[in-house]
């Protein structure tokens, strides 16, 4: 089997040396990187399956990083941010982060979310293998998971990977609300337990910039439980 590579990105010397060390123990090849422009450069060469990238980095950003990386090949990203903010947080997202952590984190919690990013990239490569090529229509959408695409009335929608994994498993079960725990198993690769309100949070980040570019009356929220996609024509 072979080994996953992570890169990891962090200016503070200390930080990513503790991040590699330990991500290595775990058996992952880890690339270090300590400024953003390096980040870029190593996450073009060295073709990593998971980046982990602090936001705060001297000349560009984490931010800038993960567009400038998004736009050569989707990776997934987990990101590192100081501030436990959700403006701040959907920037990350906009610009293709997959997950974020916010500091101070604890070592074993980063294993697990690289360990669950892995994973998602296993299984989404393993259904793009699959037999499953019919597109789902839900109302004047379709999602056709063979091909990653989805449109409304015609027009296609553009979605970050992550927005079209969460948009395929709520149009699996159109109407159906569906827990947010079962949307971090099933698109985040969360298994059960060790959900925090982070991770929960992140449920919700991703689905507030879905329903942005769906349309505000395609997911309905359930306060406290879930998300569903509604089958009816949304109401204008
Ligand atoms: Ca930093």
């Amino acid at each position: 089997m072979t080994r996953r590579r992570v890169l990891v990105v962090e200016d503070e010397r200390v930080i990513n040396d503790q991040l590699a060390e330990r991500l290595r123990a775990e058996g992952y090849d880890v690339a270090q990187a300590f400024d953003g422009l390096a980040a870029v450069h190593e996450a073009h060469a060295g073709e990593p399956d998971v980046v982990v990238l602090d936001v705060m980095l001297p000349g560009i950003d984490g931010h800038e990083v993960c567009r400038r990386i998004q736009a050569l090949r989707p990776v997934p990203v987990l990101m590192l941010t100081a501030r436990d903010d959700e403006a701040d947080i959907l920037v990350g997202l906009g610009v293709g982060a997959d997950d974020y952590l916010t500091k101070p984190f604890r070592m074993r919690e980063v294993v697990a979310r690289v360990a669950a990013l892995v994973r998602r990239v296993d299984r989404a490569a393993e259904l793009a293998a699959s037999p499953e090529r019919s597109p789902l229509v839900v109302g004047a959408l379709t999602v056709d998971p063979g091909r990653r695409r989805t449109t409304r009335d015609g027009a296609e929608v553009h979605l970050t990977p992550t927005e079209f994994d969460l948009l395929v498993c709520l149009a699996r079960e159109p109407g159906q609300v569906l827990t947010r725990e079962r949307l971090l198993a099933d698109v985040w690769g969360w298994a059960e337990t060790g959900l925090t309100g982070v991770a929960t949070r992140t449920v919700d980040s991703h689905v507030k910039a879905l329903r942005h570019k769906l349309g505000a009356t395609w997911i309905r929220t359930v306060h406290g439980v879930g998300y569903a996609l509604e089958p009816g024509e949304p109401a204008t």
